[in-house]
């Protein structure tokens, strides 16, 4: 088991903003948020990362709290306009290829691990749900909310900030092991 203090140090090296370390049993998993997947976002039923792929609310609360700890860190992007969505969504590239290298890294030790990240999976031009199997099992990382899990929850209880000024993208990856 890697040891915090190691996690840490190594962390050091890449830009992070912040970052908590806390017990999986903790996180409250909200049916709201798998409501508002549903209702809200164009990604539902379109994705391997996303509901209804990724499992039921109960299966991805047993998934995760499967694990002993989890690890949840921040990076930032800024934008010139917060409003384009395009542009922000070409700031997660950046933060994706921080989360390979973190895991890669940093948890390289760990192989039963659980990432979870932010918006849904872009790989792929074309998702491959629910045709065929996901392409990249490997580097598909779910995001969080996809797990009913509200980032917002743990931001407020581990002292994180969610909100970094006008035209600043926080990105959150989360890492169960
Ligand atoms: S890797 Fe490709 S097939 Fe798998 S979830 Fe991502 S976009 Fe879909």
């Amino acid at each position: 088991m890697i040891k915090r203090e190691t996690i840490e140090k190594k962390i050091t090296e890449y830009p992070i903003f912040e970052y908590a370390f806390f017990d999986p049993a903790e996180i409250n998993f909200r049916q709201a948020v798998r409501t508002i997947c549903q209702i809200e976002c164009p990604q539902y039923g379109k994705s391997w990362s996303c509901p209804p792929a990724v499992g039921t609310v109960e299966e991805c609360e047993n998934r995760c709290t499967s694990y002993d700890h989890a690890f949840i860190f921040s990076t930032i992007s800024e934008v010139s306009d917060i409003l384009d969505m395009d542009e922000m969504l070409s700031t997660r590239g950046e933060h994706i290829q921080i989360v390979e290298e973190i895991k890669d890294n940093v948890f390289g030790e760990h192989g039963d691990k659980l990432i979870l990240t932010a918006e849904s999976c872009a790989l792929c031009d074309d998702c491959a749900y629910p045709d065929g199997a996901c392409r990249h099992a490997d580097k598909m990382y779910p995001c969080v909310e996809s797990h009913a899990i509200s980032v917002t929850d743990i931001c407020e209880k581990h002292q994180l900030s969610f909100m970094n000024g006008y035209n600043v993208i926080t990105w959150f990856g989360m890492i169960l092991f």
